[in-house]
């Protein structure tokens, strides 16, 4: 079986094609996670995906767990996103004018999440959150973004002060962030006594639905709740990003599953099927503000595109309440697979879990914020991390990272994932 294969560690075709991408991209990538900085070795060209996995440009196959770090639902190539792909193609590709598509993927967004009454699509994460925060600022009148230790909104410049994952260790100059504020996360002392302070400055919080981006932290119970009445009473907005979260924790997203009203929310990642979508939403009144009916600009040549709102529609279709309650179950599979084969080799760990997104943390002490998920022990992911790439598991590249399960990950990829998990597990107790 192909399971038995341990591959070796050299991939000698996407080592040659990473030195060429050295030549001419800066550190051979186009997202800096991708390099395997995190864990060495060299990173893997993937040349085709097909449901539950993944193939390499020297012909590895592998079950893929990060889905392209959650934008993928469904797996790979899924028949009828693909489909709806080709059909949107083939009828032009973009136009920067209105289309059905976008009027389609806004009123399934709006319908899917009860505090996005108005929805304004972009292209990515990025822009959702740079917009959300923008739009804050302009009606709140207000400097101030609070933010969370860990917690990571894209590379907007005032968002990426503690960022998370692949920011731990980048360079800021002071000015870009001086009007943010960052503090520690699942800690509401702090939140309130920097709100007794600072609270008629504050325009916005915002805060990941549940944080994914220091690896999974999940919020205290109440804490998303706590964090809105703060809001609420210091005339500050409750920006939720839900870029991981929505559409892959529930169909109403992370806030729908904890009842929590934010005033607005970001999403991408799932949204867009695998292309680049992502959106901003809220109430009405606060989206008004946006231009054209407000001063507040925001604007993009490609946003709406047709292909990705046709990818996007497709996927959404798919997502009904049962593939939610697979999903989630899948996810706890893995999850306490992985728990079971570290506890079995005396491995100190611990797995976080939230609905369907989890992670491993090496430790042996709590992961309530930030400062404990970088206490792990990141040297040991490396080598569980290759040991499971040597078996055919594809793990994120870092121990500061989910792991995505999708709707396509089979009995047959999970008894892949779990034939693998012993020897990883033994190669780091060694
Ligand atoms: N917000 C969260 C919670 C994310 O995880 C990410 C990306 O990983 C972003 C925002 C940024 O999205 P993008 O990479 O599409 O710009």
């Amino acid at each position: 079986t192909p399971t038995a294969t341990v591959f070796p560690r050299e991939a000698p075709r996407s080592a040659a094609l990473f030195d060429r991408a050295r030549a001419v991209t800066p550190g051979g990538v186009n997202s800096p996670v991708r390099a395997f900085r995190a864990v060495g070795g060299t990173p893997r060209f993937l040349t085709r995906g097909a449901g539950p996995l993944v193939t390499d440009a020297d012909g590895r196959e592998y079950v893929d767990l990060v889905n392209s770090w959650g934008a993928l639902l469904h797996g790979h190539a899924e028949p009828t996103v693909v489909a709806a792909v080709r059909e949107a193609a083939s009828r032009g590709t973009t136009f920067g004018a209105p289309t059905t598509g976008e009027l389609r993927l806004a009123e399934a967004i709006t319908g899917r999440v009860p505090a996005v009454e108005r929805v304004r699509l972009v292209g990515s994460g990025t822009e959702a959150t740079m917009s959300a925060i923008r739009l804050a600022r302009g009606a709140t009148g207000r400097p101030v973004v609070v933010k969370f230790a860990g917690c990571y909104h894209g590379h907007v410049d005032a968002l990426l002060a503690s960022a998370g994952s692949g920011a731990l260790t980048l360079g800021l100059p002071e000015q870009a962030t001086e009007d943010t504020i960052v503090l520690p996360y699942n800690d509401l002392d702090a939140v309130r006594s920097t709100f007794e302070r600072h609270g008629d400055r504050i325009a916005c919080l915002i805060t990941e639905a549940v944080p994914a981006n220091m690896g999974v932290v999940p919020p205290r119970p109440g804490f998303n709740a706590d964090l809105a009445a703060l809001c609420r009473e210091h005339g500050a907005l409750f920006v939720v990003d839900e870029v991981i979260t929505g559409f892959r924790s529930g169909p109403g997203g992370w806030c729908e599953l904890e009842d929590v009203s934010p005033d607005l929310l970001t999403f991408g990642k799932a949204m867009g099927g695998g292309l680049p979508a992502a959106a901003f939403g809220g109430r009405a009144e606060l989206m008004d503000r946006l231009a054209p009916d407000g001063p507040v600009y925001q604007a993009g040549t490609l946003s709406g595109n047709p292909l990705a709102t046709a990818a996007g529609l497709a996927a959404l279709r798919l997502a009904d309440a049962d593939f939610y309650a697979r999903l989630d179950r899948v996810a706890a599979e893995v999850a306490d697979a992985a728990d079971a084969a570290l506890t079995a080799a005396g491995v100190p760990h611990r797995v976080r879990r939230a609905g369907n997104l989890f992670s491993v943390f090496f430790t042996d002490a709590d992961v309530p914020d930030h400062a404990a998920a970088t206490a792990q022990d990141t040297d040991a992911y490396a080598v569980f991390f290759h040991a499971m790439l040597a078996r055919g598991v594809y793990l994120p590249p870092s121990a500061f990272e989910a792991w995505f399960v999708s709707g396509a990950l089979d009995a047959e990829a999970l008894a892949r994932v779990r034939e693998a998990l012993p020897a990883a597990a033994a190669a780091v107790s060694t």
